[in-house]
């Protein structure tokens, strides 16, 4: 069983992860912003799925498309008319609720009989200009995925692509949920990671399966416990409006398990919705058959918030060690923010301290480092277990004679001596992804 959420909300602030928006003026309900720490993590995130999705793939192009789309876009998607949660109010403490979301016919919070269900769009409106009519309005893009359909064709012609290749994208995207919650599981602003892969239609049904499997051995990769994750197919009253198939990889959440990333199949769906609406040909033409068609496309959708939360909750563990209490997070040397925290031993003695800034400096050219000489040996090392900095390195006078090192790891809290110049690939080392 997974940690409560507020041990993770409460070493998230008190280490600097992850702290409440606009605190100072009491907060603004489920907005979160990354401290020091926590944008160490979830570029950390974001990286590794960056490299694995694209750099390492030879089918695969990036894209980084604007926030803000022509209005017309998300009429051709789909999301005016449809991108609704049903919403009850409670009749007599006047709370909202997601229809979908709660079980029975009255109000979980305080027993009160509900409204009708009624439809409520999660889009956020805004004008573009200064004049606030219907002919300025704009949406704030509640996904990131339309930006990458409305791209196909330019993405197909200036790379010279050929069918099967995704593009992927990483970026922020806007709902207004009705109940958002459970920390920075569901807010109303989010990044999500997205990729859709096109497909000819008779292989879709493979592709699919071949990305089902792909996301979801992607945790794994980076260490996330095997007991806390799983896959499960959506019910045929569960798919959404485009899709044939889609399956959820879902991660035991201390609320219990949640979605974390869906991989949906959507056929022609969005490619001829755009079709039709624009007025534009985005047909691809198979040289080898010499046939034109409209890809399929399978889309694997992530959120680097939920993806990080997992992530931090999946790595954190209170354990004994050597007769000692302590907190841990083992994330994975990939997605730990520091990889490494140098500390001198003797803060009095400047050839320590020196040696001790060297090396410090030296590591920061090629990966985040810290550096402590302010408390007793035992303390530091607590500190760096809590944000889950894999090794600590400490400088002591022997260094000074024989050019060596202590190397602590942090999930055995082993200790041994290696040279100095051998700190930057030791440690470079155990960051590589198989
Ligand atoms: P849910 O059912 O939880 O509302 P969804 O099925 O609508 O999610 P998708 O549209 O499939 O979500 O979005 C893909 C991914 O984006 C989700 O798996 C999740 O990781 C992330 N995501 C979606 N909505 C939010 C949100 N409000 N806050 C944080 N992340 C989100």
């Amino acid at each position: 069983m997974s940690t409560d959420m507020d041990t993770i909300v409460s070493l998230c602030k008190r280490r600097g992860f992850i702290f409440q928006s606009s605190e100072i003026y009491g907060g603004l309900g489920s907005t979160w912003d990354y401290g020091p720490l926590g944008v160490e993590l979830k570029n950390n995130v974001k990286r590794a799925w960056w490299r694995d999705m694209v750099y390492r793939r030879d089918d695969m192009e990036g894209l980084d498309a604007a926030i803000l789309m022509h209005p017309k876009v998300w009429e051709a998607s789909g999301h005016v008319a449809g991108f609704t949660d049903p919403l009850v109010d409670c009749k007599e403490c006047k709370k909202r609720f997601r229809a979908d979301h709660i079980e029975g016919t009255v109000c979980p919070e305080c027993g009160g009989g509900l409204t009708e269900a009624r439809q409520f769009n999660l889009m956020f409106k805004t004008f573009l200009g200064p004049v606030e009519d219907d002919a300025a309005l704009a949406y704030l893009r509640p996904e990131t995925a339309q930006g990458i359909f409305v791209n196909f064709a330019n993405v197909l012609e200036s790379r010279r692509r050929k069918l099967p290749f995704g593009i992927a994208q990483i970026g922020k995207s806007f709902r207004n949920e009705i109940t958002p919650g459970n920390f920075t599981f569901r807010t109303r602003e989010f990044e999500q990671m997205e990729m859709e892969f096109f497909v000819e239609p008779s292989t879709a049904n493979e592709w699919f399966d071949y990305w089902v499997h792909e996301r979801h051995n992607w945790y794994f990769r980076y260490g996330m416990r095997p007991e806390n994750v799983r896959l499960r197919a959506h019910g045929d009253d569960e798919l959404a409006h485009y899709a044939q198939g889609c399956y959820d990889v879902e991660y035991l959440f201390p609320m219990g398990w949640s979605e974390l990333e869906g991989i949906a199949h959507r056929g022609d769906y969005d490619l001829k919705a755009h079709a039709t609406a624009s007025g534009r040909n985005l047909t691809y033409f198979d040289d080898k058959t010499r046939q034109r068609y409209v890809p399929y496309v399978i889309e694997p959708a992530a959120g680097a918030d939920r993806a990080t939360l997992a992530f931090l909750v999946d790595a954190y563990r209170e354990e004994e060690i050597r007769e000692r209490k302590r907190t841990v997070l083992k994330l994975h040397p990939a997605l730990a923010p520091f990889k490494v925290a140098v500390l001198p031993l003797l803060r009095n003695r400047p050839e320590v301290v020196e040696t001790a800034r060297k090396l410090y400096a030296d590591l920061r050219r090629f990966f985040p480092a810290d550096y402590n000489d302010t408390g007793a040996i035992g303390r530091l090392y607590a500190r760096q277990d809590e944000v889950g900095t894999p090794f600590c390195i400490t400088i002591d006078v022997q260094t000074l004679e024989d050019q060596q090192v202590t190397i602590r790891d942090r999930d055995t809290t082993e200790q041994e001596r290696i040279g100095i110049d051998r700190v930057r690939t030791y440690v470079q080392d155990k960051m590589v992804i198989e």
